[in-house]
């Protein structure tokens, strides 16, 4: 039984090919002339619109549908990037009109629902980080590391320290060296050490009078916990910088770990990976950020905060010393409104399984494939909530790639993991199944990767060659980013 969907493999034309200026879909009566009135204005030519059937423009549209892989057709194991089962009942909720039919202009005695569940998901997740500020408005968790970093760099402005050197690992998300980078820092790279951990002792070389902050993230991109951190926060603080964590992949720690206990100045949250709300082309994002005491006065703004019994906007005339405003207003409301729907859903116990399925599928997944004969990058006795699979050795003998795997893999209906990256490791597939799916559906991944690597060794030009059965085959990717031409152009009639 295929798990996946071969929807893929339609080859479906433009309208405009499919179409004919002479045919039509509909059967009004002609029109009368009207062009005496548009005079000179009058439209000479045909536009070149394609004339279609009501059938032709139904199948069309809905083989398009069917040519989508996304989670709610197979399992989706892009590491990093958590894309888990998403509950409907987040969907029906986001759809009641008292939600969906409101706007952020609207006087706030008017949305004081909405305000409620943007505080108490911000009260939720303060108790699930121990940061004792969030701040909501960010819509993605590139946008949260931006936030984080300008409140950390008016932290140090405000007390007239002025520190160009941001630290990054280099097993650390890519979008955290382009933040530092963006806030107009320096950005240096720290090493991982044999165990594939942050080297503890460079950091601590490393640190000095110039060094702002250090980002980390965890669970890191080798599908590691770090577990060094409390050192980390001591010798960062000792030295006056601050410690943020790249919080994007809590679900590999929520309700185990509190990021706040561990010293932890400033985090950011991805509410759409973690809390389950489409992304990925899919929809859009939420990135809170929790912060330290000391970070609260540089918080974005509006920050909705309790008002008497009701809930009111929080405002410069609070926060004089606030970064400002990162979106025009609250943030992706959709978005806070499915993640708390999540958690309510879960609860409290269910929360903590997050974590623990989440890791458990992703131990489960690996002892298997390792069974099955791949190579694991770093064989530690645990993986976090991913791991990472190396097919140097197999490239070495049988000259198939990370990326040849990834193309098969498409032929046997299922969606490829994160290929070439964390870039510290050569041939590299980072591979996250989340807690969402089942132990049929990571067996049957299993088996097709098993079978790849068969191929592999029997019969190399098939996987080199692969995909076959996709309505187009290898890409020029390079040439598909170079020279972006995303603009079909009509014959001239
Ligand atoms: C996904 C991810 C990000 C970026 O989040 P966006 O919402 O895509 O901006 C940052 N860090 C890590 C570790 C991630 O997995």
């Amino acid at each position: 039984m295929s798990i996946g969907n071969l929807g893929l493999q339609i080859e479906e034309p433009l309208l405009f090919e499919q179409g004919a200026p002479d045919k039509t879909g509909v059967d009004l009566p002609a029109p009368p002339p009207v062009a005496d009135r548009l005079g000179g204005l009058a439209r000479r030519a045909p536009i070149g619109l394609p004339g279609l059937s009501e059938p032709e423009v139904v199948r069309h549209f809905t083989r398009l549908s069917q040519k989508n892989y996304g989670i709610d057709v197979g399992v989706y194991p892009l590491g990093s990037c958590t894309m888990k089962h998403n509950p409907r009942l987040n969907e029906r909720l986001a759809r009641l009109p008292g939600f969906a039919d409101i706007h952020p202009m609207q006087p706030v005695s008017t949305v004081q629902g909405a305000l409620e569940l943007i505080r108490t998901l911000t009260d939720w997740i303060v108790k699930l980080t121990g940061m004792p500020a969030v701040a909501m408005s960010m819509g993605a968790g590139a946008h949260g590391e931006l936030c984080g970093l300008m409140a950390i760099r008016a932290a140090l402005a405000a007390r007239g320290d002025a520190r160009r050197t941001v630290l990054v690992p280099d097993s650390a998300h890519g979008t955290n060296p382009a933040t530092a980078h963006m806030c107009g820092y320096a950005v240096e790279p720290i090493p991982h050490n044999k165990r594939g951990r942050v080297d503890l002792a460079a950091l601590k070389a490393r640190l000095g009078p110039d060094v702002a902050a250090f980002m980390l993230t965890n669970p890191s991109t080798c599908g590691l916990f770090e577990d060094e951190i409390l050192e980390q926060a001591a010798a960062l603080h000792a030295a006056g910088a601050f410690f943020y964590c790249d919080g994007a992949n809590f679900n590999a720690l929520v309700g185990r770990v509190r990021p706040g206990d561990l010293g932890i100045d400033c985090m950011h949250l991805n509410l759409h990976k973690t809390f389950s709300t489409p992304h990925g082309g899919g929809g859009p994002g939420a990135g809170p950020v929790g912060a330290a005491a000391r970070l609260l006065p540089y918080l974005p703004l509006p920050l909705v905060v309790g008002d008497g019994g009701g809930y009111r906007l929080a405002d410069e005339t609070d926060l004089p010393q606030s970064i400002g405003r990162l979106s025009a207003h609250g943030g992706n409301a959709g978005v806070l409104l499915r993640a708390y729907v999540y958690a309510r859903l879960l609860g409290r116990e269910g929360m903590q399984r997050v974590a623990e399925f989440a890791t458990l599928n992703a131990n489960y997944l690996m002892a298997r494939l390792r069974q099955a004969g791949f190579e694991i990058a770093f064989p530690a006795r645990r993986a976090s909530h991913e791991f990472v699979v190396t097919l140097k050795a197999l490239k070495e003998t049988t000259g198939v790639t990370a990326m040849d795997l990834a193309k098969r893999l498409l032929d046997k209906g299922f969606h490829a993991p994160t290929t070439y990256f964390p870039q510290l490791v050569p041939e590299c597939l980072l591979i996250e199944p989340t807690e969402t799916e089942s132990k049929q559906t990571l067996d049957a991944f299993v088996q097709a990767m098993q079978e790849i690597l068969e191929e592999a060794q029997r019969e190399p030009q098939l996987v080199k060659s692969a995909p076959h059965t996709t309505p187009v085959r290898r890409l020029d990717e390079v040439k598909a980013a170079r020279e972006l031409d995303l603009a079909w152009k009509p014959r001239a009639h």
